[in-house]
C-alpha cells in the first residue's frame, strides 16, 4: 500500500540534500508539492498544508517557496506577474497554460524542436530554455 508510506523521511533529506533545513513546515509545505507533483500556486500550497490544521502563515509559505526555488528543490513557472505556480518537475520541460480555465500542464522537453536561436553573447551560457503555450477553446 504504497499511498500509506510516510513521504517525510525522504522529504527530509530532499530537503538537506538542496541545503534547507528540514522543519516541520518546510517539509509540509514540500510534501504538498511533491505528493500530488503538479503545478501549484502559494495560495494552493497554502490551502493543502493548511487543509488540516492552520498552522502555516501566508508569509512563511511565500518565504519557503522563494527558498525551495533558489535551492534548486522546485521551480517557478512564471505565466503572468499575477499567476507563478511551483514546479517540482525539475526536468527540462514546457508547459501548455490554458487562459480560461488556468489549468497548466506539462510538455516534454523531447516533444518540441525549437530552431533558429540566436547565438549567445559572448561568455554567456544558457542557463535554460522554456516555453509556455497559452491556449483556449477553438471557435
Ligand atoms: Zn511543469
Amino acid at each position: 500500500m504504497p499511498h500509506l508510506t510516510d513521504p517525510r523521511p525522504q522529504l527530509t533529506e530532499r530537503l538537506r540534500e538542496h541545503g534547507i533545513g528540514p522543519t516541520h513546515q518546510r517539509i509540509e509545505i514540500a510534501r504538498a508539492l511533491f505528493a500530488r507533483m503538479t503545478h501549484l500556486s502559494a495560495d494552493q500550497v497554502l490551502a493543502a498544508v493548511n487543509a488540516r490544521h492552520a498552522e502555516t502563515s501566508k508569509a512563511t509559505v511565500y518565504n519557503t517557496l522563494k527558498l525551495f526555488v533558489e535551492k534548486g528543490l522546485v521551480r517557478e513557472v512564471i505565466v503572468d506577474p499575477t499567476k507563478v505556480f511551483y514546479d517540482p518537475n525539475m526536468a527540462p520541460h514546457h508547459h501548455f497554460y490554458d487562459v480560461e480555465t488556468g489549468e497548466i500542464t506539462d510538455i516534454e522537453a523531447d516533444r518540441i524542436a525549437i530552431g533558429g536561436l540566436p547565438s549567445l553573447p559572448p561568455g554567456k551560457v544558457a542557463a535554460g530554455l522554456d516555453l509556455i503555450i497559452r491556449i483556449r477553446s477553438g471557435a
